[in-house]
């Protein structure tokens, strides 16, 4: 399926009056797709695949921002550090100290997500409220001095009912507030991201609209 440059950009003007940054996710499109969207001018890709994301950083424009977005293995981290724009899915301890240890070896700060479980499926990965205070209590410690909190991350249940969605949209932005020094809110997707967008998203990631259905 070609890529939707009318939907790209739809959604881009739609995002634009709210200052939202739009997460193109290529996991699975071919290097083709991507840089059809990159000629438009798209600079910000996700991927959830860590092979799949180093094979495109290698092949694919240096000025390309790539997010991961999927559930990180603490083994794998080592593999995108050098070159990770944004990690999403942060949501362990365990994850956290490699992250902090593979960008000390890597000279760097790495810029990362935290992810809370906001849906009613027990699938979707995630911390919790307390775990979440506990996290940040840890990182104002200094345990995480090589990693930039940025924010939060979620995904909501994957459902047609949409006050459902926005009921944890509108639950995962209360508990965002509560942190002042955030200023990243990545929730939306393909299905939800006029919600969110409406329930003060800052970052959506949107991939079957533009790229077309996954196999
Ligand atoms: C695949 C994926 C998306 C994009 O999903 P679409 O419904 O195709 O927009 C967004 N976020 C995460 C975490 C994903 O895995």
């Amino acid at each position: 399926m070609p890529v939707n440059k009318e939907s790209y950009n739809k959604i881009q003007t739609q995002l634009k009056e709210r200052q939202i940054t739009l997460i193109a996710v290529s996991k699975t499109k071919p290097l083709e797709d991507i840089l059809e969207l990159y000629n438009e001018g798209q600079r910000d890709f996700g991927e959830n695949y860590v092979q799949e994301l180093i094979s495109k950083y290698e092949q694919l424009p240096k000025d390309i921002r790539w997010h991961y977005i999927g559930h990180l293995q603490s083994n794998k981290v080592k593999y995108i550090a050098p070159f990770v724009h944004l990690i999403h899915g942060v949501d362990s301890e365990k994850l956290l100290s490699e992250i902090n240890k593979q960008a000390v070896r890597n000279n760097r700060t790495i810029p990362c997500l935290l992810q809370i479980h906001i849906a009613q499926e027990e699938t979707k990965f995630g911390l919790d409220e307390t775990e979440l205070k506990t996290v940040m209590a840890r990182d104002e410690n200094g345990d995480y001095q090589h990693i930039s909190v940025k924010g939060l991350m979620g995904m909501a249940s994957f459902s047609t009912d949409m006050q459902l969605v926005r009921k944890e949209f509108k639950q995962l932005k209360r508990i965002y507030n509560k942190f002042p020094q955030f200023d990243t809110l990545s929730m939306g997707m393909s299905g939800d991201y006029i919600i969110a967008a409406e329930e003060g998203s800052t970052m959506v990631r949107i991939g079957s609209l533009l790229f077309g259905s996954r196999n």
